[in-house]
């Protein structure tokens, strides 16, 4: 976790760094706060948070009058923080309930890191104690049942898997039911996220959810997305929002990115928790998105 954090601040620390140079400075001009405004929206902080904060930002030092160093450091480090929210309950939950596992859909845009993030999570759960089943339900991608397999096998986990072109839906329910008679803790879904058609997105991950559904309640359902593709990635958001209900935000890709402000922005446009992020493509490349280390790693 430790190493995870110096990878976190290694990229992140631009923003707050910016943000602390500019808050430092003797005058506190129209331009410098046009720049202040800059550095957040550059960040991917997004327009209407970034115009929160900037006005609570002039309140407060306006307050303040003279700023030591460690004055403004502090203030900004609250405002950061009341920003990405320390209030979410940001747990991945997995509840085994009887002989039914507990099942986590994962989703997002091909290419964002979705195999990848789910093969991960099973590491974290098997490290955990859990026994996890995976279940391939990306049919399209040529090599996501290959792929999410080879996970299985670093960590630990079975994987369920069908004809390459094969419904996904019926992937879905044999990966549910094998997690039931092998007895595991957790089910993991690995869907596809082709948006070429929003219209087939609904009707396939609406397809795979009602068919879980129908066996076992779904525990969350994670969506991931990739920090360094900016307000593309909120544009993905809203529409995987509207086909199934999101319980919570992954964040991969988070280490070659300094645009850590789309933790804001997300947050805002679905109202749910970036609750895990990816920082790098190896097993223990996966966190728990805890607001302090974040806030801390921004400043610096
Ligand atoms: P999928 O199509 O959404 O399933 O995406 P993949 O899981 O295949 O990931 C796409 C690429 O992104 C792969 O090369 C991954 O190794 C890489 N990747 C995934 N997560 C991260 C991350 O957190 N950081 C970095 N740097 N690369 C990642």
């Amino acid at each position: 976790l430790v190493r995870l954090r110096a990878r976190l601040a290694r990229s992140q620390n631009s923003l707050g760094k910016g943000l602390l140079s500019l808050l430092s400075r003797e005058h506190l001009d129209e331009d410098t706060w046009e720049e202040i405004e800059d550095t957040l929206l550059t960040a991917d902080v997004g327009v209407q948070p970034t115009q929160e904060l900037v006005e609570r930002l002039r309140e407060r030092v306006k307050v303040l009058g003279t700023r030591t160093p460690e004055e403004l450091r502090t203030l900004l480090r609250e405002e950061l923080l009341a920003l990405v929210g320390t209030d979410f309950d940001r747990q991945v939950k997995t509840e085994k309930e009887g002989d039914t596992p507990g099942i986590v859909m994962v989703v997002g845009v091909n290419g964002t890191g979705k195999t990848t993030t789910t093969g991960k999570l099973a590491r974290v759960l098997v490290a955990d104690g859990s026994t996890v089943v995976l279940g391939a339900a990306d049919t399209f991608r040529a090599a996501a049942a290959d792929q999410l397999q080879t996970w299985g096998e670093r960590v630990g986990a079975y994987t369920v898997r069908g004809p390459e072109g094969g419904d996904p839906a019926s992937v879905a329910f044999d990966a549910v039911k094998e997690g039931k008679e092998m007895g595991v803790d957790v089910v993991l879904i690995d869907t596809a996220g082709r948006l070429h058609t929003k219209t087939g997105l609904m009707d396939e991950l609406g397809k795979v959810k009602r068919v879980v559904e129908k066996h076992a309640p779904l525990d969350e359902v994670l969506l991931v997305l990739d920090a360094t593709t900016g307000q593309n990635g909120l544009v993905q958001a809203r529409v995987f929002a509207e086909v199934v209900d999101i319980t919570g935000i992954v964040l991969t890709k988070l280490d070659g990115t300094a645009k850590g402000g789309i933790v804001v922005a997300v947050q805002r446009e679905l109202g749910v928790p970036v609750k895990l992020v990816g920082l790098g493509e190896g097993p223990d490349d996966l966190a728990p998105f805890e607001p302090e280390a974040f806030v801390d790693a921004l400043i610096g």
